[in-house]
């Protein structure tokens, strides 16, 4: 499956499931996915090898201009805007400029659409760097990615494309100290013959523990919503996914669940 990027800079507004109204920043590279991870269940199809990559990321300043003009166009309409989110082809992190990036969004938002959220998606990979952890902290909504409770389900849900294990995300979303929302993606299936499942009684309760020692402002809750890149993926039933809410909830955290 070639899965479902993104051929501009900004794309929307949409109605998204989680962030309202919501404006999408582009940062990566156009109709090319580009991540630290190749989750089995990426709605932007599999991660290829960087060498069969040609990356070319669109620079501060276009995606600057970009984001002013539709903000602009937008103001025009009238038009209603949540949250101006950080997403599309792949991990925004991997921008090398996403720090100066983030603080255009912000004064942007502020003098176009001062209500208005500014998000990021991270899959937190590469927040053990100083700048990157600093810069997600500009975000309203600093959204992290944690699906796994065990090393071993990280592995082959998200299937990382660089050198990393459960541990390390951990100590990166550890350095947010609570000001961040964790987002988990909960799925079951089987990959090459091989069964993956965060939902299992023994995943969950590391998951849990680590929820409960991260401490986040929100979890939010979810499963698959679009085609996957591997066909034996099941939908986790929204019952099942109130039931994960309510374990989190008697941690005193709050929770979201998503259809
Ligand atoms: S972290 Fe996000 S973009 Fe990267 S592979 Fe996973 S779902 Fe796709």
């Amino acid at each position: 499956m070639n899965g479902f990027l993104f051929e501009q800079i900004i794309f929307g507004p949409v109605r998204s499931r989680r962030l309202g109204i919501s404006l999408g920043v582009n940062l990566l590279p156009s109709n090319i996915k580009h991540c630290t991870f190749n989750c089995l269940y990426c709605e932007c199809g599999w991660t290829k090898p960087k060498s069969k990559q040609c990356l070319t990321f669109p620079s501060r300043e276009d995606i600057k201009k970009a984001l002013e003009q539709k903000l602009l166009v937008m103001r025009n309409k009238n038009a209603m805007l949540d949250t101006i989110t950080f997403a599309g082809n792949g991990e925004p992190t991997l921008h090398q400029e996403f720090s100066g990036i983030m603080d255009d969004a912000i004064a942007l938002r502020n003098t176009h659409y001062s209500k208005a959220r500014v998000a990021v998606l991270s899959n937190a990979s590469l927040a053990g760097e100083k700048s990157i952890a600093g810069a997600l902290m500009k975000a309203d909504q600093n959204i992290l990615k944690l699906d796994a409770g065990t090393n071993e389900t990280f592995q082959k849900i998200n299937n990382p494309r660089i050198k990393i294990s459960l541990q390390k995300v951990l100590e990166n979303l550890k350095q947010f100290k609570g000001q961040m929302i964790i987002q988990s993606l909960f799925v079951r299936g089987t990959y090459r013959g091989v069964a993956f499942d965060n939902t299992t009684d023994a995943e969950l309760d590391a998951w849990l523990k680590h929820i409960d020692m991260l401490r986040p402002k929100l979890v939010m809750i979810y499963p698959i919503a679009r085609a996957t890149p591997t066909e034996d993926v099941e939908k986790v039933p929204m019952e099942d996914l109130q039931k994960i809410a309510a374990k989190v909830e008697a941690l005193g955290i709050a929770t979201e669940v998503y259809p």
